[in-house]
């Protein structure tokens, strides 16, 4: 039962005061229905289309988080409603939803995705790309994307070391860009990193969101 599972994930995660988004990824609106009606609003894609679709068959007060890959031409389509994009990973995507958000006369809040892990196919930045575009003259001048924290995956092995490792240096880049860049910002808080195989190490490590879908909604 789904429900069932979400309340064991909230319990867990409980003592953390970290915040869950059920990643409910190719499950149908029913599946995400149950686990609203338990109390859930935060929910997480990974495709545009999937997004629209289900923002338009769902309650109104659900809060759609973009969690995959983001092309710059598909941006205009969840400007209207999206609550948060995790996976801003290059300047010309930020400047793009820079420009919806202000068609729409309204603040994207954003993470951007750091790539810690190991796989070479894996999407973010660079702590050195990070760092060039935040202390960019063009970047201060987006005025409608809020960058509310960063977002990171660790890679996808058994090595428990190995991710509580990756998930300690995201969170340490997360402390130094705080002080450097967001100091005054309150709204820069968000630690984006833990799925179903690893978010009990991820908020060990200081997560604020944990994305998790299999667990909640069984595997796909
Ligand atoms: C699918 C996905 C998740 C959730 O994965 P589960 O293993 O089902 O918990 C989290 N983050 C991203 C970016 C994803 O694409």
């Amino acid at each position: 039962m789904n429900a069932e599972k979400y309340k064991q994930v909230l319990q867990e995660i409980k003592p953390f005061h970290a915040q869950l988004i059920a990643v409910s990824k190719t499950k149908p609106v029913e599946d995400i229905l149950e686990v609203y009606q338990a109390g859930q609003r935060l929910f997480g894609e990974n495709k545009v289309q999937e997004m629209i679709l289900k923002h338009e068959a769902l309650p109104k007060d659900i809060q759609w988080h973009l969690i995959g890959h983001l092309q710059t031409n598909k941006v205009k389509i969840i400007a209207p409603f999206v609550s948060m994009i995790h996976s801003v990973d290059s300047f010309k995507l930020l400047q793009e939803i820079n420009k919806q958000a202000e068609k729409n006369n309204r603040i994207i809040d954003c993470l951007l995705q750091i790539f810690v892990a190991d796989e070479e196919t894996k999407f973010g930045l660079s702590e050195e790309e990070l760092f060039a575009l935040l202390s960019s003259a063009e970047f201060s001048k987006l005025k409608n994307i809020r960058i509310c924290g960063l977002m990171g995956m660790a890679t996808n092995t058994d090595d428990e070391n190995k991710i509580a490792n990756e998930f300690s240096h995201l969170k340490k880049i997360f402390e130094e860009v705080k002080q450097k860049y967001f100091n005054n910002e309150s709204s820069f808080k968000e630690l984006s990193m833990g799925m179903s195989s690893d978010y009990k190490i991820a908020l060990q490590h200081g997560a604020t969101f944990i994305r998790v879908g299999s667990i909640i909604f069984g595997e796909r």
